[in-house]
């Protein structure tokens, strides 16, 4: 039986040019970065082109990239190594739909005597500029908020709501996982403080991932140890996952507007035919601005779990909600956190492709759908 993939968010394929990159690494290029020798050297070459490489997809000064192992990593350091910025503030602000590496840090931050104000969703998912003026107070040391959401696509408007952050000299910090290669994530024009990114959701290895600082803004290391990372990041450097990461960077200033349009294409296609076939599904968050390579449906009547189970046995790999959470038989934080009623909470799934995602596999998922799908 072949198998068609639709998880992208939860981890996309790895890309060849990331496995050629990877294998010459490991096989050539095994010294320490911090050695003096030239083994070590050549190695530190090549952390160095990376971070220009990733730096350059994101417009941000190479100086200001950090490797860490992975988004997660990204979003700790970024949330508890940001508030020696502002020593005597002692409030916080997020939502209820970000990422459990960002919520469970405010949860133990809250432990720690900080208080935490979540920002509430309207029903398309997004944070109101009215609701963040409500919460915001010269206490607040920093604010986290996603750019996309990983279950939903949903994109925040950073734009609307960031003068109102900085003119309380709050910091913003904004979990980029979702975005990176599936809009243009330019940190220069977004004018945020701290932005996390990971590696397997765009084609490159997992266990790689990075955080951007602005200039200015500091961080303290979460590790410690040795002095890499200039020092914001103890550990020697995961070279060869550094150098997929840059490659995979390079490759998407050339394709990713044209990455960005096929997989748009398919969105179009594959919500067309759920409209068309299924009218009571709902789409969650279909009204708004999404990144073009996910789609959040609710389908009444099924249940996510067994509906995710028998697509499974048809060939198809789909998700209900966060992948960290899978199995878990609690409804989706992000759509509960949307206000979704309880018959579209237990029986949401979400698609999620890449670039090469042909017409041919969106007419075989839709097909199986027709044959699974059982709605009231
Ligand atoms: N943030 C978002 C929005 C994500 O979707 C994910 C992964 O699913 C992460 C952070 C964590 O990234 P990683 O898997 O590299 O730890």
């Amino acid at each position: 039986m072949s198998r068609i993939y639709f998880d992208y968010n939860a981890s996309a394929p790895v890309r060849e040019a990331a496995i050629e990159t990877m294998i010459e690494c490991c096989r050539n290029l095994y010294g320490n970065p911090s050695s003096l020798h030239s083994f070590g050297q050549q190695a530190k070459q090549m952390v160095d082109r990376a971070r220009c490489q990733v730096a350059q997809l994101i417009q941000a000064p190479p100086s200001q990239i950090i490797f860490t192992s992975s988004g997660t990593e990204a979003n700790n350091l970024a949330i508890r190594g940001a508030l020696g910025n502002h020593p005597d503030r002692k409030q916080l602000l997020t939502c209820r739909s970000e990422h459990s590496s960002v919520l469970r840090v405010f949860e133990a931050l809250e432990s720690e005597g900080y208080e935490v104000g979540y920002l509430p969703l309207d029903s398309k998912g997004l944070v109101q500029p009215e609701a963040l003026a409500k919460q915001l107070s010269s206490d607040t040391a920093l604010v986290s908020i996603m750019l996309a959401n990983n279950e939903t696509g949903v994109i925040q408007p950073i734009a609307d709501l960031i003068e109102m952050i900085h003119s309380y000299g709050a910091l913003l910090h904004v979990d980029s996982v979702q975005a990176l290669g599936k809009m243009v994530v330019d940190v220069t024009e977004l004018g945020a403080d701290l932005m996390s990114f990971s590696g397997h959701k765009i084609g490159a290895p997992k266990g790689i991932g990075a955080l951007y600082v602005r200039i200015g803004c500091r961080l303290t290391p979460l590790l410690r140890g040795g002095g890499q990372e200039a020092r914001r990041r103890a550990g020697t450097e995961n070279v060869p996952g550094i150098a997929a990461l840059g490659r995979v960077c390079a490759i998407l200033r050339h394709t990713m507007d044209s990455e960005i349009a096929a997989m748009a294409r398919t969105r179009q296609l594959f919500e067309e035919r759920i409209t068309d076939l299924f009218p009571q599904a709902v789409i969650n968050g279909r009204d708004t601005r999404r990144i073009p390579n996910t789609c959040n449906i609710s389908f009444p009547g099924c249940e996510s779990d067994t509906l995710l189970l028998k697509l499974d046995m048809a060939g198809f790999a789909v998700s209900a909600g966060a992948s960290c959470s899978a199995g878990s038989g609690e409804a989706s934080h992000v759509l509960k956190a949307m206000g979704l009623p309880r018959q579209l909470l237990y029986s949401a799934l979400r698609f999620s492709w890449g670039s090469n995602t042909t017409a041919e596999e969106v007419e075989q998922l839709i097909k199986a759908l027709q044959q699974l799908v059982t709605i009231d």
